[in-house]
């Protein structure tokens, strides 16, 4: 059966001298695979028609037994050429990238996780601030599992003047005995009612948030030298660590890449 999706091809790994395998993200079947047979050779009909963090409109062969589908024809709709020339943008959609196609599902409509990660290239070459683009895509994605973290407050063990709240990344939610009985060596971390507030604001928010309005808590430190973003990812990457079968070093070294710190000057 042929069907057509939007597509975004999430790695392009050679198959053969002339060939390619293409793993992409659908908007209607989740994440897909297609051999392109002969795409490097000079007369392909595959030219020039798919490149990484391009979306595509994508007719393939679909079959159900396995997650490789025929590729029959591709045209690019959005090219987002201005995300070629900043490379700390495509630095963070590449670790993105990698974390789609390591963890997304196959064959399933995947509409919101699609629209999360459009936007997410669409912005990232004139974001002010990568990093929150990235934890928010991140938590689309855990989202988009059914694995985001819930962070439900109990009154009773978690009063407002409680800045410090232990979290278990295991059972994925704040330590309470009245929701879930902790078991024995359950390894869970503290996390700032900061950090928290932070997550539940980006979880909440369907589009990309723009970093100028109404951060909670944005300007004000946890302790000296962090904010609210340094411990989101803190929390993040134990969590991603506990639940995802995702690399940390992939994550931490894409994190440092994307660091706005002044690049040194130019060799004299
Ligand atoms: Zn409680």
């Amino acid at each position: 059966m042929i069907v057509q999706s939007r597509a975004i091809p999430l790695t392009i790994r050679p198959w053969s001298r002339t060939s390619h395998i293409v793993t992409w993200l659908t908007e209607d079947f989740g994440k897909i695979t297609t051999p392109v047979k002969g795409a490097c050779r000079p007369k392909s009909a595959f030219l020039g028609q798919y490149d990484l963090f391009y979306t595509c409109d994508l007719h393939f062969y679909r079959r159900d037994h396995d997650g490789m589908h025929a590729i029959r024809e591709c045209a690019p709709l959005e090219l987002r050429e201005t995300l070629r020339d900043n490379w700390r943008a495509v630095a963070a959609a590449g670790y993105l990238a990698d974390l789609i196609s390591r963890t997304a599902v196959t064959s399933t409509e995947s509409r919101d996780l699609f629209a999360a990660w459009a936007d997410t290239l669409d912005r990232l070459p004139q974001s002010q601030d990568l990093h929150l683009l990235m934890l928010w895509f991140e938590l689309r994605l855990l989202k988009s599992l059914g694995l985001q973290p819930d962070l439900t407050l109990c009154p009773e063990c978690h009063p407002q003047e409680q800045p410090w709240l232990r979290f278990s990344p295991a059972s994925g939610r704040f330590c309470c005995p009245h929701l879930a009985q902790r078991t024995d060596g359950e390894v869970t971390l503290s996390v700032h009612r900061r950090v928290r507030n932070l997550a539940k604001w980006l979880l909440q928010s369907p589009i990309p948030p723009d970093p100028r309005l109404k951060m909670p808590e944005n300007e004000k430190k946890i302790a000296e030298n962090e904010n609210p973003l340094l411990g989101l990812s803190r929390f993040l990457g134990i969590f991603i660590r506990f639940h995802l079968d995702a690399p940390s070093v992939v994550r931490r070294v894409a994190w440092e890449m994307t660091e706005k710190t002044p690049a040194p000057s130019a060799a004299k």
